[in-house]
C-alpha cells in the first residue's frame, strides 16, 4: 500500500527567508513549524521537503553549503524530536549564472517534478498527499501532482498572486493552522459541502517524542539533476473548496505586536535628529564660552569687557539649545 506524504516547502514555511541563505548560521526554525511536523508524522504521514533554489544556479549559494544548510535543519528539528523523511531541491534556473545549472527544469515548481520524483522514488500516493507552503508555486506544483493544497497566507509576507496562479484548496495563516486542516480533513466522514463545519482541534503545545525514521536522506545535486525519466499519470486536481474561515484572532495579534515593535524600532531611530546634534553643538559653545569668560576673569590681563562679552554667547548659545531642545520634544 503506497505512503500518503506532506510536501513541504522549505523558506519561510519551515525555516525564516532572509532571502538568499547560502549558510547554515542563518537557518531559524519558523515558530511552531518544529511541533507541526511532529503532529504531521502522528497522522501518518511521511514528510518530504520540496525546495527551489535557484540560488545555486545564480552562484548566490554554494554547493556544498546546501548540504550543510540542510544538515543544520534537520538538526534544529531533532531538538524538537521532528524528522524529515527527505529533501528535494531544485538547483535550476534558466537565467543562472552558473552554466551547469542554467537550465528550465521539470523539478522547479511550480512544475511538479520533485512531488512526481517522490511519488516514483518513495512510493506516494500522491491523491492522498497534501502540498504546503507560503507561494503560489507550491500551488501549482501541489495541484499538478494532484495533491490537495494549503496556501499559508502570513500577513506580514502576503503572497503574490499572478493572472493564472490556481487557488490553493485551503488558505491558513500559519503552520499550526495547517495542520490542523489536514487534521480535520482526514478524520471527517464526507458530508454535504453546506454540513461541513469548521473545527480546529488544538495542538499539544508539549513536543512528545516520536521515533526517528529510517530513513532520513538528502537528495544531491547530483541527483537531482537526474530528471524522471517516466511520465507519471497526473491526477485531477480536487475541486476548489473554500478557504478556511478560521478565528485567526491569535495570528492578528501577533502581526499587531511586530508592527509595534517595528514602529517602536522606527521611533528609537529618529530619535538621533539633525536638531538634537545643533542643540549638542551649541550647549558644548556654551559651556567653552563659560570657560572663557572664567579664565579671562583670573586672568591678571583680562577685560571685562572680554568676559562680558563670552557671557553673553554663552547665554546666547544657552538659549538656542534650550529652543532646539522644546522644538524636538514638542515635534
Ligand atoms: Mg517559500
Amino acid at each position: 500500500m503506497p505512503d500518503k506524504a506532506i510536501f513541504l516547502d522549505r523558506d519561510d514555511t519551515i525555516i525564516e527567508d532572509p532571502g538568499y541563505i547560502n549558510s547554515a548560521e542563518q537557518v531559524k526554525l519558523v515558530p511552531a513549524a518544529a511541533q507541526a511536523l511532529v503532529e504531521l508524522r502522528k497522522l501518518g504521514f511521511k514528510l518530504i521537503v520540496v525546495s527551489n533554489q535557484s540560488g545555486i544556479a545564480r552562484g548566490i549559494i554554494q554547493e556544498q553549503a546546501i548540504g550543510q544548510i540542510h544538515d543544520r535543519l534537520k538538526q534544529l528539528l531533532a531538538e524538537h524530536n521532528a524528522y524529515l523523511d527527505r529533501i528535494y531541491f531544485c538547483p535550476f534556473h534558466p537565467d543562472g549564472a552558473v552554466q551547469k545549472f542554467r537550465k528550465d527544469s521539470d523539478w522547479r515548481k511550480p512544475k511538479p517534478g520533485m512531488l512526481l520524483a517522490a511519488s516514483k522514488e518513495m512510493k506516494i500516493s500522491l491523491a492522498d498527499s497534501w502540498m504546503i507552503g507560503n507561494g503560489y508555486a507550491d500551488i501549482a506544483a501541489g495541484k499538478a501532482a494532484g495533491c490537495r493544497t494549503v496556501l499559508i497566507k502570513s500577513n506580514i509576507k502576503p503572497p503574490e498572486k499572478k493572472p493564472g496562479d490556481p487557488d490553493p484548496n485551503f488558505e491558513v495563516i500559519n503552520m499550526r493552522e495547517a495542520v490542523n486542516v489536514v487534521k480535520r480533513e482526514i478524520t471527517r466522514k464526507p458530508a454535504p459541502p453546506q454540513m461541513q463545519t469548521i473545527q480546529q482541534p488544538e495542538i499539544p503545545q508539549s513536543p512528545s517524542p516520536v521515533p526517528a525514521p529510517a530513513l532520513q536522506e538528502q537528495i544531491t545535486i547530483d541527483e537531482a539533476q537526474q530528471e524522471p525519466d517516466n511520465e507519471i499519470q497526473i491526477e485531477p486536481s480536487p475541486p476548489a473548496e473554500p478557504p478556511v474561515a478560521s478565528n485567526r484572532t491569535e495570528q492578528l495579534l501577533e502581526d499587531i505586536k511586530l508592527l509595534l515593535k517595528s514602529h517602536q524600532r522606527n521611533e528609537q531611530f529618529s530619535e538621533f535628529s539633525a536638531m538634537k546634534l545643533l542643540a549638542g553643538v551649541l550647549q558644548v559653545l556654551s559651556l567653552f564660552c563659560i570657560v572663557v569668560a572664567v579664565w579671562y576673569k583670573l586672568s591678571p590681563t583680562g577685560k571685562d569687557d572680554a568676559v562680558f562679552s563670552a557671557i553673553g554667547f554663552a547665554v546666547v548659545f544657552q538659549l538656542i539649545t534650550l529652543t532646539l531642545y522644546i522644538m524636538h520634544r514638542d515635534k
